[in-house]
């Protein structure tokens, strides 16, 4: 089936028979169809370095992936309503990345459906229905999860805001209303939270809790000052609630220095979710919480799910972790994330469109101006459309869409990354 197709009836397709909000990365898009640790490959061989997808946690293909999916299938698959010890195994491995108070997991088949749960959970547990959540973050696409999702439901035909979801701005220290400069803006973006937590309570919701991806990825790959998630946790907590880290984009070792987002914070989350990476690409999802939440819920009706948690998937999940350490996958984030970061401050030195270099390990964004220092949604467009023709997959992100997003499978090396820097300089020297 993999055969050197016309890329043309593929698309033709595609248009006759998906629904047209499903959108395609590019002008003309790529057709890919083999991959190799952060390489892809299309209908003609051509290789492509994949320097922008996050579920390919330890490289496309990888041969221990392989290995024991094909195993498991051969064995059997089936559903948590039997005993096996891949489960147990898989919860203790994820619980070993955890600190104490975290006991508790629950195994789904994305990063949506762990947040509708981390959703369910904060409910059951304190019995309130409001929620606080920045204005541009993204959970997942689901009826529920849509609802807390600014980036969705604030988007043009997007179903709009509920009673029940009270915003506060991402703690953005670039564009947003804190700037770098001042050191206290940590503590000023979390007080954004008090007059939230006070809506939802007047409003008679309460306030079931607090959701956020720990560094906002699609409201701009933004680091926040450090100590903001904590300062946020506490009035949270203080109010009742229950705080959910989405480490769905940040966990797992891809920001080199940081297992997970919320540590970089000095926060403890009560719910943790991790999604994408897990798998590696198999459709993976994981919540984990406290005893004392998990009983809250445990209270309800059964919680199952016919494939979350399946023996298959929680060798998978099992197998990834083990070759993130067995790799260094994480130290390797960090040493390339270093080496990207110093070559990208160098051409924001050069170049005048580049506004502003962010990011760790390997969750990094550049953001690219206008000469008036507005957003440069066009010039962001054309870097990244430029990027695919010297073969190097990149993605664009932010509310207005001007920051490229540089996230690749934690295998890049030195090439790889050379390879990004040189050709972001051509082509940003091609703008001037
Ligand atoms: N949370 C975050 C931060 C995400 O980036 C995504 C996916 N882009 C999700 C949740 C939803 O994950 P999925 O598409 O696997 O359901």
């Amino acid at each position: 089936c993999y055969q050197p197709t016309d890329k043309g009836e593929v698309l033709a397709g595609r248009k006759a028979h998906f629904g047209g909000n499903l959108s395609l990365t590019y002008t003309d898009p790529v057709m890919l169809v083999r991959g190799w640790k952060h390489h892809l490959f299309d209908e003609w061989g051509r290789p492509y370095l994949d320097a922008y997808n996050n579920v390919p946690h330890v490289g496309h293909a990888h041969p221990r992936i392989q290995a024991v999916a094909a195993d498991q299938l051969k064995r059997m698959n089936s559903n948590t309503r039997y005993l096996h010890p891949a489960q147990t195994t898989f919860a203790e491995k994820v619980l070993s990345k955890l600190p104490e108070p975290f006991e508790v997991c629950f195994f789904v088949n994305s990063g949506t459906e762990a947040n509708e749960l981390a959703l369910r959970l904060a409910r059951a547990h304190t019995g309130a229905k409001g929620m606080v959540t920045p204005n541009h973050g993204y959970h997942g696409n689901t009826t529920g999860v849509i609802d807390i999702s600014a980036y969705k439901f604030n988007a043009p035909g997007g179903i709009g805001q509920t009673d029940w979801v009270e915003l506060v701005e991402v703690a953005d220290d670039y564009r947003g209303s804190f700037k770098r400069d001042d050191p206290d803006r940590a503590q000023k973006f979390a007080d954004l939270v008090d007059p939230a937590i006070k809506t939802l309570q007047d409003k008679g919701h309460g306030l079931a809790g607090f959701i956020a991806e720990t560094f906002p990825s699609v409201g701009g790959q933004i680091i926040p000052a450090k100590g903001y998630l904590a300062a946020v946790y506490e009035k949270i907590r203080a109010a009742g609630g229950v705080c959910i880290a989405d480490e769905v984009q940040t966990g797992l070792g891809r920001l080199g220095d940081y297992y997970f987002g919320f540590e970089h914070q000095g926060a403890l989350p009560d719910i943790v979710v991790m999604g994408k990476p897990i798998g590696n690409g198999h459709p993976l999802g994981v919540l984990v919480t406290t005893k004392e939440i998990a009983d809250s819920f445990a209270k309800g009706p059964e919680f199952f799910s016919t494939f979350g948690g399946s023996n298959l998937s929680c060798r998978i999940g099992k197998e990834v972790l083990d070759i993130v350490d067995d790799e260094g996958l994480q130290d390797n984030a960090r040493v390339m994330g270093a080496k990207l970061i110093a070559g990208l401050k160098a051409l924001e030195k050069k170049f005048g469109c580049v506004g502003d270099v962010r990011g760790m390990g390997l969750f990094l964004g550049l953001e690219l101006i206008n000469p008036d220092g507005s957003e440069g949604k066009e010039i962001c467009s054309y870097v990244k459309n430029r990027m695919r023709d010297h073969r190097i997959l990149i993605g664009s992100e932010g509310p207005k869409d001007n920051i490229l997003k540089i996230r690749p499978p934690l295998s890049v090396d030195d090439e790889g990354v050379e390879m990004i820097l040189g050709s972001l300089g051509q082509i940003l020297a091609e703008l001037d």
